[in-house]
């Protein structure tokens, strides 16, 4: 029988949270071997990579915020100069705000020092006069950044492909094997296996007993012929301004659904609130789903399993994987090599704390 190929990792699974735990192990000069397939369903090849500083009707600021897109903007940086790939963009979001409420909160929390920098009033909406149905108000909000993800997850791939650190297969549970010095799994060895699989988390069984709650989100592309623009609309859903003429427009978000494929549903939504929007025609190009790593306390999950330490997950990423994942990857990997600890929030261990809330879930705080 052939000796296994040695590895230090092997990662399961090149979405998002893959791909940046590849990269800072890479950096610290591990061996590591990528292993995808792609699923239905998968999320980093469809999402917008929208980093928001505040999300949801209650303009609730986003959790660790500054900590978080610092880091975020320099790790994107370094990928952008070794992959030679246009990753980071600076973006404002028009927000509109459908009723006195929601104006009066938004000037309030405006005179707010930690809100001064993102929202503003009052932006100039001239260019979208007659071609879209104006809210009862508009807002602006800055400090928005866009992440080219798919660009990201394609051209790691091929990053990795060139090192031989890339493998196509669809990982078979049955046979990874823990072993005296790590894991075995079919020719491979390694003395730790990661999985980062997304929202497919949920039939692992070495850790299908974490509470995710996974999302269906779907979107279009979408091309407006009589209107074009370059700042992101948000009116029930994003409208966001892609390459070569075409529109994100998005997305849906679902607890309860029938499977990872574009739905009827998503259509009848989107097309209903592109209307809603869109005083102009529009031309649907391509309908598009994927299924969110979501969790019910809405922070990611890191961790050693509790009997075999030589598995682990990094997963959870929820809806903020480009704002959360590198600077989540890097404590993961820091922490897998014996250089640093978890924070006890996206620690696996905290899950006695998280209420499982399976199919009666309704949405995440
Ligand atoms: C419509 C939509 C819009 C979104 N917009 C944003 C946004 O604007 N901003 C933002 O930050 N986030 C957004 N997200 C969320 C974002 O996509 C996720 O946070 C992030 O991409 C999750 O990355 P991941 O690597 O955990 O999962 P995934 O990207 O799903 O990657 C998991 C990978 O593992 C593979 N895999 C699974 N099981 C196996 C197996 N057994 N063997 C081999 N391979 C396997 C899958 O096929 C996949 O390639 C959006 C999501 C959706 C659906």
């Amino acid at each position: 029988m052939a000796e296994p190929s040695e590895f230090d990792f092997i990662i399961v699974g090149q979405g998002l949270a893959g791909t940046l735990l590849s990269h800072f192990l890479l950096l610290e000069d591990q061996h590591v071997a990528v292993i995808d397939y792609p699923h239905p369903g998968r999320t980093s090849s469809i999402a917008a990579g929208l980093i928001n500083p505040v999300t949801g009707r209650r303009i609730a600021k986003s959790w660790r915020f500054e900590e978080l897109f610092l880091f975020a903007k320099q790790t994107y940086h370094e990928l952008e100069v070794m992959l030679e790939a246009n990753l980071w963009a600076d973006r404002q979001i028009a927000r509109a705000l459908h009723n006195n409420f929601e104006v009066n909160e938004w000037l309030r929390r405006s005179s707010f020092a930690e809100f001064q920098d993102y929202l503003f009033d009052e932006p100039d909406m001239s260019q979208f006069e007659g071609k879209l149905h104006p809210p009862h108000a508009w807002g602006e909000l800055r400090g928005v950044a866009q992440v080219a993800l798919p660009v990201l997850i394609e051209k790691w791939q091929g990053h990795l492909s060139d090192k031989g650190m890339f493998i196509l297969d669809n990982v078979d549970y049955q046979q990874i094997e823990p072993t005296d010095g790590g894991v075995r799994y079919k020719g491979l060895q390694a003395s730790n296996l990661v999985f980062c699989e997304g929202a497919k988390a949920v039939s692992n069984p070495f850790f299908n007993h974490l509470p995710f709650v996974p999302t269906k989100g779907e979107l279009m592309l979408i091309r407006i012929p009589e209107l074009e623009f370059e700042r992101i609309l948000k009116h029930n859903i994003f409208i966001i301004p892609m390459e070569a003429g075409l529109y994100w427009a998005g997305a849906t978000s679902r607890y309860e659904f029938d499977g990872p494929l574009p739905s009827e549903y998503g259509r009848d939504f989107l097309v209903s609130e592109l209307e809603k929007t869109l005083a102009v025609p529009f031309e649907i190009i391509e309908h598009l789903a994927g299924i969110r790593p979501t969790v019910a306390d809405v922070r990611p999950f890191l961790g050693l399993h509790p009997d075999f330490p030589c598995m682990s997950i990094f997963n959870g990423l929820g809806t903020k994987g480009a704002l959360m994942g590198p600077f989540f990857a890097k404590q993961m990997a820091n922490y897998l090599l014996g250089k640093g600890k978890l924070d006890e929030e996206v620690e696996i261990g905290r899950v006695g704390n998280v209420e499982q809330k399976g199919h009666n879930f309704t949405k995440p705080a």
